[in-house]
């Protein structure tokens, strides 16, 4: 089945939210097998709401829309929807009696226009709204489906994962399940050229490609027939892509680099110090982010300025004099510093130029040193990145993380 999701509000229009209900619903329904062919978006009009339903229903089997389900004046996809079916609004009792539940529980007076929102569209399907007020609902008219949801995602997903989920599973046939295998250390385009062979050739598993701050991702997804094992189709080629990747391929579960480097230190028991200084502390909240991490993770220093490198870090003056901060010597020398100072077994550090100003001939924005020392020696790597101050930290701390896996 084809389906497009037509989120209604004005305010994602402005740019004031961002539409992560489209979002959401794209990845959870080719599961059952719904393909969503388009995402629209609409603003709260009448009109303009009546066209871009009438478009998607033309080109769609499903049509889900999200929003404008409230008591305001502004909330208008039911009675636009309804009139477009041809269907009155009747009372639903039910919902009514929950409302008034709802606000008794939360010791408010329920308003009129409260009561407006459990007026449904006759003859269809009511979705029970569990965290809120509006319930939602399915209208089956003729060979289209119509789901109307509410907006806010709060009460837009549980209803989505109790009811219409369920919905679809029971109709479909099919199932569409995914692998994504994440990728550090080989560009995109050189990633696919490894692969290029086995997007064309597949259709069922398909594999795609997509990159997003020096990272890859591919996406191999399968659609098997219910009560089959959709690894059976999926193994191989996941399998297959590892041979050609190597080690450039860091998980088949989609895990971050940070959580795969974290796993690693704490399978083995490797306590682990950070010495930073262009991430500012990046590094460290990223381990800190992980639950569990205090077995393994120390602490460390944001050692910005050449005086705190060698106050805090013990760098060692003429280090930094005669290489500069940004240096190898210098990422070698902070890497053992931390490590010898907080007694761990190992000790990362980061030493480099995040831009937009500060940058030379000799030493650009975006040229990066990173150290590790451990009891087999200290490694340090130069990382000549491009980008915007945030992009070059950020591909900075998955370096660090991509240094401490391997
Ligand atoms: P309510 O009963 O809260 O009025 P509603 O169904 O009428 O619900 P809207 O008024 O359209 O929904 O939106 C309410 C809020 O839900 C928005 O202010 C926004 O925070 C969130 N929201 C709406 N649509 C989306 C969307 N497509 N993606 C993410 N959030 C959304
Ligand atoms: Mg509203």
């Amino acid at each position: 089945m084809k389906a497009e999701i037509l989120a209604v509000g004005t305010e994602l229009l402005m740019g004031q939210i961002v539409n992560t209900n489209a979002q959401y619903l794209s990845s959870r329904l080719p599961q059952v097998d719904v393909g969503v062919y388009y995402h629209s978006v609409v603003g709260d009009n009448p009109e303009r709401l009546k066209e871009s339903l009438e478009l998607a229903l033309g080109r769609c089997d499903v049509v889900i829309t999200t929003g404008g389900l409230g008591p305001t004046q502004d909330d208008l996809t039911k009675e636009t929807i309804s009139q477009v079916c041809g269907r009155k609004l009747v009372l639903h009792t039910e919902s009514l009696e929950a409302m008034k539940g709802f606000f008794g529980k939360l010791g408010r007076e329920m308003t009129q226009n409260n009561a407006k929102q459990a007026y449904m569209p006759e003859n269809s399907i009511i979705l029970k709204n569990n965290n809120g007020t509006a319930p939602g609902c399915i209208i089956e008219q003729g060979e289209k489906i119509i789901i109307m949801l509410p907006g806010p995602p709060s009460e837009m997903k549980p209803m989505f994962e109790d009811f219409v989920y369920p919905y679809f599973e029971k109709r479909s046939s099919y199932t569409i399940e995914s692998r994504y295998l994440r990728v550090f250390g080989i560009g995109e385009s050189a990633l696919e050229t490894k692969i290029l062979d086995l997007i064309d050739r597949q259709t069922n598993p398909t594999i795609a490609t997509y990159a997003k701050e020096g990272e890859v991702t591919i996406r191999v997804s399968a659609r098997t027939a219910k009560g089959q094992d959709p690894q059976v189709l999926l193994q191989p080629v996941v399998e297959e892509i590892g041979r050609r990747i190597g080690n450039c391929l860091y998980s088949q579960e989609n895990l971050t680099l940070d959580q795969v480097a974290a796993r690693l230190l704490l399978e083995n028991n490797i306590t682990l110090a950070a010495a930073e200084s262009c991430t500012g502390g990046l590094i460290s909240q990223m381990l800190t982010d992980i639950p569990g991490i205090s077995a393994v993770f120390m602490g460390g220093a944001v050692t910005y300025s050449n005086d705190a490198k060698e106050e805090y870090l013990g760098v060692r003056h003429e280090t930094l004099l005669k290489y500069g901060a940004v240096s190898r010597q210098t990422a070698g020398e902070m890497a053992e510093g931390v490590r010898s100072r907080l007694k761990t077994d190992m000790g990362v550090s980061v030493t480099g130029i995040a831009g937009p100003g500060g940058g030379t001939a000799e030493k650009p924005v975006g040229l990066v040193y990173i150290g590790l020392s451990s009891e087999k020696g200290t490694f340090t790597k130069e990382l000549r990145l491009f980008g915007n101050r945030s992009r070059i930290r950020t591909v900075t701390a998955l370096n660090v993380f991509d240094m401490i896996r391997r």
